[in-house]
């Protein structure tokens, strides 16, 4: 076995740097760069996340090798601090700790005090002269070893902590209500009940040589890069299963060695606001887990300042050193250990949107990073949660004028949230899988509730700080969260909580304000954001709206550095309006068929379509000439001269058609038809595969006079909006095409239209005819198809369901578990499929362009509003993307990052990042296309 597998650090130099993530994990990696930057950092090693890889080669055994290499920086170690491993007098304890390449917090397992047994407990004792406290190690030792490497854990959903059973047994006895007031004695005997548990239910003794300690720990931590939270986090976040955990074993420091001693969590900036504000929490006589488990509720940071000020002025030093040297906003951890304080870990922090974009915006200003390297630190989904809806203020303010404030806890993740009472989060993804909106109750949440967390539109807990787990996990994923509620009494059992005396039901209504933290009774309706405030219902003067003021500058840097030019796909005079106002640069896809369930349409279209001759079909028609004619004008007035692309008509026609009897008895008498008439029209429209049926373009060859009158509508409203002095672009544009010759006999019937219309009407407008491409036959002939097309542009939804042969309406069985097989990495429908998809866009794109060098291309799939798509389009040299309105600014940003992140390597500043999980996917965004109908 050669190569490096072990990396020390500690003592003013290490082995590695932050920029071996890969190999030491994000932990790993920076502790070492913190020691090396001369920060105090308790001495340690990092066990490579490659032993990780060996490791599950190996059977699940650490190999041979390693365990050699471990032994030796055990001693270098050992040296370092001046203490052994299992020495009786002074001995080594250390901590065993996971650490991946992207943080996965609370997803792996951890083991503190280790080297703690029946022996050196009493050289802890005699050290520190304090029985207590090295009992108290000693208990927790023993119980997390319990749990993580011997498998004690609850039995299920409802179940409590065999460990936390015994405690509670000991405390009722005791009649003592809190973990402070056990004395050495009594954490004495917890840990031999403890002990006598886990021969019970193992059958083994626990194991008091430290270096049999030593192995089953790494080993689990090891084994804990495939439990079952771990696997869902990283399907969660994208995270390979190959990248592996690296293990730190490193000297352990306590913050509960009494009064002069301490733990806290802090960010160097707001996490929830990006406010350049220390922010932490701490507490005194505690150790880590005490702070982020939220037993105890910590205190905010600035207390230090009195409690110590000594570590509170070196801290608040270490924050800028920090801050300067990654020129990020970073998350910490620290441990004053009798006055001295050690950095246990950095890592980029976590944020919200708000954030995330305020920070980015703010460190530019403080110029701490270029505007580029601000445009890379946004995710372009994260946007999603400046567009988050807010409580009606007047509602709200009326729920707690009628008393129906509950109780107010920490304000952990912002934004408005209502939803039913649940419990566990079993439960939550039940319901959310049915419909209901629900808010996760706990009294604190651990890492095993992710899947719950994700399912709830917020999270509440009874316990717990800002930087408590639920915090974290809730910013991280964009959920709105009040944590650390201390007044709500919360019975798992009967599924109740307990409030000012009210008791409210699983299944009952409740609201959370995750920004002010405040609990009601009931549902709240919500409002809009302040950005749709500001840009949509102009409600909110920007002057008085901080968040959308710094949405803007992202928007507008955004804008600088994207070559993409972003469309919207709207059918819709006011659809046009919100996306024009989110920054959209025309219409890409104005899909006509959507305008005939508008007021008074739907009648004359079933007329046509149930239409015998052409002079009825004509006849029904002249009836929706003026109505289409009048929505065409009404978008083009908002566009005001931006192009805009209509397609003609293109879902079958059964759609327009009622199928119920009574309904298809109501349109027959409407019409003075029989209902047999009616009923035999619908029958004989029927398909058995629709999607490949009479649809498209097939359309208008078959029925050349629809065409004819969509053509007349669109440059009739062209001319009359041209004669009002607004300009016009009309682009038409003709649905699956996978023939030149189908292209060329719709073109002859919108030229023949528009020259028709110019003359009558007396005005000259420019327009172009193009089509879709959709289906593979349009992309393999994209080079005959583009000598009549000016345009194309890609109907990535239908491309995705033929080229995959994938019905896109009926896929969800079949998808999601290929998604989850890895069959395909993500729902081509949802994310661009670049190897299959993907190569006929880029054969398509080539051929055009060989065709007709100027061609003009775009895509209105929904493709064209998911960054990562939004990429791939720009890759292949697309001019623009088309997405529904509220997802424009997200393909601004997208198109940005496309340009920078793909820009040629030029010096570290502005060169790509590798994506952080907390960047990496918020919710999808709920898609155009509504239902299952394509209409
Ligand atoms: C497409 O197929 O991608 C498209 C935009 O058209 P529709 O979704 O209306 O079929
Ligand atoms: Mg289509």
């Amino acid at each position: 076995m050669a190569g490096k597998y072990i990396y020390f650090f500690g003592a003013g130099s290490a082995e590695g740097n932050k920029e071996m993530k890969n190999l030491l994990g994000g932990k790993g990696a920076n502790l070492a760069e913190m020691a090396g930057i001369g920060l105090p950092v308790p001495p340690g090693f990092t066990v490579s996340t490659e032993v990780c890889d060996l490791f599950y080669k190996n059977k699940q055994r650490i190999p041979e090798g390693v365990k050699l290499e471990v032994e030796k920086n055990l001693k270098k170690l050992e040296k370092a601090v001046g203490q052994e491993l299992g020495n009786t007098k002074n001995p080594l304890l250390v901590s065993i700790r996971s650490g991946a390449r992207a943080s996965m917090p609370g997803m792996m397992d951890t083991i503190l005090n280790l080297g703690l047994n029946d022996r050196t407990v009493e050289a802890l004792i005699a050290k520190t002269g304090n029985a207590r406290f090295a009992y108290d190690s000693y208990r927790r030792f023993v119980q997390m070893y319990g749990d993580v490497v011997l498998g004690l854990k609850p039995a299920n959903k409802d179940d409590i902590d065999p460990f936390e059973v015994i405690i509670e047994r000991k405390k009722h006895d005791r009649a003592i209500h809190s973990d402070t007031d056990l004395t050495a004695a009594d954490l004495k005997d917890l840990v031999s009940k403890f002990k006598a548990a886990i021969k019970e239910k193992t059958g083994h003794d626990f194991p008091e040589n430290p270096m049999t300690q030593m192995w089953g720990a790494i080993g689990a931590v090891f084994s804990s890069w495939m439990n079952d939270r771990a696997i869902a986090y990283r399907k969660m976040y994208d995270i390979p299963e190959s990248w592996g955990t690296a293990v730190n074993v490193q000297l352990m420091v306590f913050g509960n060695m009494g009064d002069d001693s301490g733990t806290g969590v802090a960010f160097t900036r707001d996490a929830a606001t990006g406010a350049n504000v220390f922010y932490g929490e701490y507490l005194m006589n505690a150790q880590g887990e005490d702070v982020v488990a939220g037993t105890r509720t910590p205190l905010p940071i600035a207390e230090l300042a009195k409690d110590d000020p000594k570590a509170y002025a070196q801290l608040d030093k270490i924050r800028h050193i920090l801050e300067k040297h990654y020129t990020d906003m970073m998350d910490i951890e620290f441990t004053i250990q009798q006055g001295k304080l050690y950095m246990l870990q950095c890592r980029v922090g976590k944020r919200t949107a708000f954030a995330a974009i305020k920070i980015a915006v703010d460190m530019v200003e403080e110029k701490l990073i270029s505007e580029k390297e601000a445009l890379t630190r946004i995710e372009p989904d994260q946007l999603n949660q400046l567009l988050r809806p807010i409580f009606d203020v007047k509602e709200k303010e009326s729920a707690v004028k009628n008393g129906r404030l509950l109780a107010k806890g920490l304000n952990a993740g912002p934004g408005a949230a209502s939803g039913r009472l649940v419990f566990n989060s079993i439960d939550a993804a039940d319901w959310a899988k049915r419909g209901e909106k629900v808010i996760l109750t706990r009294i604190e949440t651990s890492p095993e509730d992710i899947k719950g967390m994700d399912a709830a539109e917020g999270i509440l807990t009874a316990r717990g700080g800002m930087t408590s787990h639920a915090a974290l996990v809730a910013r991280q994923m964009g959920r709105v969260c009040v944590a650390g509620c201390s007044e709500l009494g919360i019975d798992y059992a009967r599924h109740t909580m307990t409030v000012k005396g009210r008791i409210l039901k699983e299944g009952d209504w409740i609201s959370i304000d995750g920004t002010t933290g405040q609990v009601l009774e009931g549902k709240i309706n919500t409002k809009p954001s302040e950005v749709l405030q500001v840009l949509l219902e102009k409600t909110l003067d920007p002057k008085d709206a901080p968040v959308y003021r710094t949405f803007a500058k992202v928007m507008k840097w955004a804008d600088a550095y994207r070559t993409l030019k972003i469309r919207t796909n709207a059918d819709q005079p006011n659809q046009a309006r919100n996306a024009v106002a989110f920054g959209a640069e025309g219409i890409g896809l104005c899909r006509t068929e959507h305008m005939f369930f508008g007021e008074g349409k739907i009648g004359p279209m079933r007329e046509m379509i149930l239409a015998d001759t052409v002079e009825d079909r004509k006849a029904a028609l002249a009836k929706l000439l003026p109505l289409q004619r009048k929505d065409f004008a009404g978008i083009f007035e908002v566009m005001n001269g931006r192009p805009v692309t209509i397609r003609t008509i293109d879902p079958p026609l059964h759609e327009f058609l009622p199928h119920a009897e009574k309904d298809q008895r109501a349109l027959a008498a409407d019409m003075g038809l029989t209902y047999e008439k009616v009923r035999d029209r619908v029958e004989s429209l029927h398909e058995f595969n629709p999607m490949l049926g009479f649809r498209g373009c097939r359309l208008g060859i078959i029925y050349p006079e629809i065409t004819e009158m969509q053509a007349r509508a669109i440059f009739e409203a062209a001319a009359d909006t041209k004669k009002k002095g607004i300009d016009v672009e009309p682009e038409v544009m003709i649905p699956l095409v996978g023939n030149v010759k189908e292209l060329a006999n719709q073109e002859k019937i919108v030229r023949r239209a528009a020259e028709a219309v110019m003359k009558e009407k007396g005005v000259k407008f420019k327009y172009l005819v193009g089509t879709m491409i959709e289906i593979p036959r349009g992309a393999l002939t994209a080079d005959e198809i583009a000598s009549v097309a000016e345009f194309f542009s890609f109907g990535t939804n239908d491309l995705t369901q033929t080229t995959l042969g994938v019905s896109r309406d009926d896929a969800g069985r079949f998808l999601t578990p290929y998604v989850e097989m890895g069959i395909y990495a993500k729902d081509p429908f949802e994310v661009l499929d670049r190897d299959g998809v993907g190569r006929l866009m880029r054969m398509a794109v080539d051929k055009g362009r060989a065709t007709r060098p100027g061609i003009k291309l775009g895509i209105c799939g929904e493709h064209g509003g998911e960054p990562s798509s939004v990429e791939f389009c720009h890759l292949i040299g697309l001019n623009y993307v088309s997405c529904s309105p509220f997802r424009v600014p997200i393909a601004r940003l997208a198109a940005a990052r496309a340009v920078l992140l793909n820009a040629p390597l030029t010096p570290a500043k502005t060169a790509a990042k590798p994506k952080a999980p907390a960047e990496a996917k918020t919710k999808k965004v709920a898609r155009q296309r509504q239902g299952n109908g394509r209409t």
